[in-house]
């Protein structure tokens, strides 16, 4: 075992979710065909001018208010200079002195406990291009040039690749439940920069590393594990670790140096002469702030105070903020809170499962649960036949789940008198069994309720056929 300690700081990107870029009125959707969603502007030809989408600065300002940072009144757009073929421009807008967030902090669980890591600021900026890599040939791809993107940067506070990641999914989920960016790794809409160093135990900070770009948990996970052991092996050999720009290649799992690091300096920094700062006032603040829904976390533990629910289950119908609405919507339309719970962990999460995807796609309203699982408490459909009414109603907000049971004709058979006589006939009809339960042979029973819902087509109210059944075999 090593004797040095970890610290790991990270800077988070994410693509905020604008329907418009930040600087012009470009389309901001993933997917789309190269350099369609492209104009002068964003495409970086001279002697344009930009324009701020408002929006992009409310969600960054929504995203700040959630996780508790101090709101600038006055804050301002600079220039970061650079050359790279993803950046047409040469420099990118982005804020350097004056952010749009300061502070703030972000508490979750990790390995059973419970851990803070503070922010030390948020800042909008532009995101650059995509270039695309195939053989011996690099194209660049502009539709990514201008989309918003929220830089958030942590105090050197995690110790491990379990903060870090621990704490990469709660903020990820903290924006979701914001509504400000889906930070869909797998579309790049969410990545992490780790700066990385180690230290023994009540000594100075060592010198750090950056290991840029890591799009997906996993790789984060992975770089860090990595890094951790490159620069023991560093210093246990009794070298010294460089500051320095790093790559983690996913492939082969190792990371290595790409520049030494770069200083502000080097960008040359100064003040976007195109941009006017943004002004914003207490009411602005307060109105933003009074917007936000409940997160995740206050969830979570609401439904355990409250609701009696397990951590296990309160932990899975917070997983998706469009799981926690719906099950939060169906509760207040007065479904049982437990059986409501059940249904959506079972029936509507394996329903909304995208295969491949991230996140859930959600086809009912809650007040349409709502009304299903009255029906199926009322005993009017069983829980089988519930799946098709489901079925029914999915994608289709109009539908009631009355009028899809009827539709299906579904409603179950609850008329006793009914019920007896089928079961008369069954039990004529098999003698055999029915002797054999008479006999003691208690498996029977199964059968016969088979027999029945077999009859009915599933539409027998199984608790009164069972009771039913052995009254009538036992005669
Ligand atoms: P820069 O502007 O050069 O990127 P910052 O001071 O803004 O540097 O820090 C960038 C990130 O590096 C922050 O997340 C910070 O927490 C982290 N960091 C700073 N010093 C260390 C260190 N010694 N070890 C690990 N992380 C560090
Ligand atoms: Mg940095
Ligand atoms: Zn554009």
């Amino acid at each position: 075992m090593s004797e040095y300690i970890a610290t790991i700081g990270l800077e988070v990107h994410c693509e905020l979710k604008t329907e418009t870029k930040l600087f012009c009125s470009c389309r901001n959707v993933f997917g789309a065909a190269p350099n369609t969603n492209t104009c002068p502007v964003c495409a970086g030809h001279p002697g344009v001018l930009p324009v701020i989408n408002r929006k992009a600065v409310e969600y960054t300002v929504r995203a700040g208010c959630a996780i508790g940072c101090e709101i600038s009144r006055f804050s301002k757009w600079d220039r970061k200079n650079y050359f790279y073929p993803d950046l047409p421009k040469a420099w990118q807008t982005s804020q350097y002195d004056l952010p749009l967030c300061i502070g703030g902090s972000v508490t979750f669980d990790v390995n059973g406990e419970e851990k803070t890591v503070r922010l030390n600021r948020i800042h909008l900026e532009e995101d650059a291009g995509k270039l695309v890599h195939s053989g011996n040939c690099t194209t660049v791809d502009y539709n990514r040039c201008g989309v918003p993107l929220m830089e958030c940067v942590t105090e050197p506070d995690m110790h491990s690749a379990d903060e870090a990641v621990a704490f990469l999914e709660e903020l990820a989920s903290i924006f979701r439940y914001s509504g400000v960016s889906d930070c869909r790794m797998q579309e790049g809409s969410i990545r992490a920069d780790v700066n990385l160093s180690l230290s023994r135990p009540g000594e100075p900070l060592g010198t750090r590393t950056e290991t840029k770009n890591l799009n997906s948990f996993r790789s984060v996970r992975r770089a860090i594990e990595a890094e951790i052991k490159r620069q023991t092996e560093v210093l246990e050999s009794g070298g010294k670790v460089v500051q320095e720009t790093r790559h983690f290649d996913d492939n082969t799992g190792t990371g290595y140096g790409m520049r030494s690091k770069e200083d502000a300096q080097d960008y040359r920094y100064f003040p976007e002469p195109d941009l006017m700062p943004v002004v914003l006032s207490d009411a602005d603040i307060e109105r933003i702030k009074a917007d936000l829904p409940e997160l995740k976390r206050a969830r979570r533990k609401r439904y355990v105070s409250e609701l009696g629910l397990s951590d296990y289950d309160a932990s899975q119908l917070t997983s998706e903020p469009e799981i926690a609405d719906l099950f939060d919507g169906a509760v207040k339309a007065g479904a049982n809170a437990k059986k409501a719970a059940n249904y959506v962990m079972s029936e509507i999460m394996r329903k909304g499962k995208t295969a491949g995807e991230d996140g859930i796609a959600i086809g009912v309203t809650s007040v349409q649960l709502a009304e299903l699982l009255s029906l199926v408490d009322k005993g009017e459909i069983n829980l089988v036949s519930s799946r098709d009414v489901l079925d029914k109603m999915w994608l289709n907000p109009n539908e009631s789940a009355a009028k899809a049971v009827d539709e299906l004709g579904l409603r179950q058979n609850n008329d006793a008198g009914e019920i007896e006589k089928l079961v008369r006939e069954i039990i004529a009809a098999n003698p055999g069994p029915a002797n054999d339960f008479r006999n003691g042979n208690e498996k029977v029973l199964s059968f016969f309720v088979g027999q029945l819902m077999k009859a009915t087509k599933g539409k027998t109210n199984p608790k009164i056929a069972g009771e039913l059944i052995r009254r009538l075999l036992s005669e």
